[in-house]
């Protein structure tokens, strides 16, 4: 089989690759198995040696990343090349602090000695999206390799070349080789990896679907998973905000990787008394956009990466419509590349699916609320707790209701991002586990008590 890399803004083919067969993987995977019998008898501080070079790499590197990511999936290139930063600050992070959170926990239970100790699992199999397919990568990869383990990757199938480019910056930052490795495969031989038995754990970030699927194999297998998944991310707006910097944050989370991330704010909550003066900044906010090709410095929005997302974007138009909306499409429309322009849908209803399903590109649907109350209410009813937004001149109210909200993250007057300092993922059909921090870098390790006596 073959994986072809195709410019989602040229519409023309970038690369393509022979994708491996199941033998192939098992004699790579046998590597990473020796390999992490070497890998994981490192102390941690020698395993953070590396990644200082990792990040040496990444940051010598950036611009050619960069320019890889956009080709492959439309992403403006100032957006690449910030993901190519924030990949290298993954690491300076665990360099610094991965030692103290891996150190033995030692706990009084009245016996001569009693501690618990974190040791590595084996192989990870990380199961990774396009949308940041640098970042999702590193996120999962740099503390799963900082804990002993060893990674594998099945990366999107339309991003073969970051994926095999993440591996090379492994290999040119000295890393022993299969400490690190990237399989070119299908969907079908990933689950079969998973079935028999061959990797000690699994990371998925992507659809709710896939995760189903993956957390079934990997539970049936006994192996501990991690699922990071889609969210339809509340955005609330109270009458005490300030409704400029709302608006600009809500233009930014909303449109943001062309609208393709899981922690994007995707419906729009706001109070009737401001429900004006919002509109009117948003969308004064949404044309300051500009919509162009992903290669130039000046554009915010690119193509989406796949051709047929655009229809399905615009089959979720189209069903606001039918519902009573008048969605407006801002920005100018462009001749070539799978472009959806940004689409404002005001007097948006519960009803819609905008309001309800994972919305992966640039619509904005706004629910005008009367109260803080019906603002959470409507908040909490999806099946997604991901990330939500509250925006408010009152920090004590603000808090307040972030505690009602049923999410793995609030932002307070910001936007949600990950950051490697703080835990990241959702509840409900947000995902199962956490990434980053020391709740991530302890998701695939072995949490063993020793008691002497
Ligand atoms: P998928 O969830 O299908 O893909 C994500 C990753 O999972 C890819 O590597 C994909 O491989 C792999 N995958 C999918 N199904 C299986 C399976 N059964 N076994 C093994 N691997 C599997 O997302 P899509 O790219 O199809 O996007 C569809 C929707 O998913 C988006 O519109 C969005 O709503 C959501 N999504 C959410 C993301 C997030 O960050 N939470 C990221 C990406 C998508 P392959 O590419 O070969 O199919």
């Amino acid at each position: 089989m073959k994986l072809k890399s195709v410019n989602p803004y040229t519409e023309e083919v970038n690369w393509t690759y022979d994708s491996f067969s199941f033998e192939e993987c098992e004699a790579y995977i046998k590597k990473s198995r020796a390999a992490f019998s070497m890998w994981s008898s490192l102390s941690v501080d020698e395993r953070t040696k590396y990644l200082a070079r990792v990040a040496e790499v990444l940051r010598k590197n950036s611009d050619i990343y960069a320019e890889i990511i956009t080709k492959e999936m439309g992403k403006p290139i100032k957006q690449s090349r910030a993901e190519v930063q924030k990949c290298a600050f993954i690491c300076d992070y665990y360099i610094k602090n991965a030692t103290e959170f891996l150190k033995d926990e030692f706990v009084d239970t009245g016996a001569e000695k009693s501690y618990v100790t974190f040791e590595p699992l084996g192989i990870i199999l990380g199961i990774m999206p396009w949308n940041f397919p640098f970042w999702q990568v590193f996120k999962f990869a740099i503390p799963t390799i900082c804990a002993g383990n060893v990674c594998v990757l099945k990366h999107a199938s339309n991003v073969p070349r970051s994926a095999l480019e993440v591996e090379r910056v492994f290999l040119e930052a000295g890393f022993p080789e299969n400490v690190f490795k990237t399989l070119l495969i299908d969907p079908k031989i990933t689950m079969e990896i998973i079935k028999k038995d061959m990797v000690d754990g699994v990371s998925l970030t992507g659809s709710v679907s896939a995760g189903s699927e993956i957390g079934e194999l990997a539970g049936k297998a006994i192996k501990p998973f991690v699922l990071e998944l889609g969210g339809s991310d509340p955005f609330i707006v109270l009458e005490d905000a300030d409704i400029e910097r709302a608006a600009q944050a809500a233009a930014k989370s909303r449109f943001l990787n062309t609208g393709q991330g899981c922690i994007a704010a995707k419906r729009f909550i706001v109070l009737e008394n401001v429900i004006e003066d919002f509109m009117k900044a948003f969308e004064l906010e949404i044309n300051k956009l500009k919509i162009g090709d992903p290669m130039d410095e000046e554009t915010d929005i690119g193509p989406v990466a796949k051709e047929e997302f655009v229809g399905s974007l615009e089959k979720i138009v189209q069903d606001a419509k039918k519902k009573g909306a008048e969605p407006r499409a801002c920005g100018k429309e462009c001749e070539k590349g799978f472009f959806f322009r940004p689409t404002l849908i005001p007097a948006a209803s519960a009803d819609m699916e905008v309001c309800n399903i994972e919305v992966f590109g640039p619509i904005a649907p706004v629910i005008t609320v009367k109260d803080e109350d019906e603002a959470v209410k409507i908040a909490n009813s999806t099946e997604f707790g991901l990330g939500a937004e509250v925006w408010s001149g009152n920090l004590e109210r603000a808090e307040k209701l972030a505690k009602r909200i049923r999410s793995g993250f609030v932002a307070i007057n910001g936007m949600v991002r990950s950051d490697p300092r703080l835990p990241f993922g959702g509840i409900k059909k947000s995902g199962i586990g956490r990434e980053l921090s020391h709740y991530g870098l302890k998701e695939f390790v072995n949490i063993k008590a020793v008691v002497v006596n």
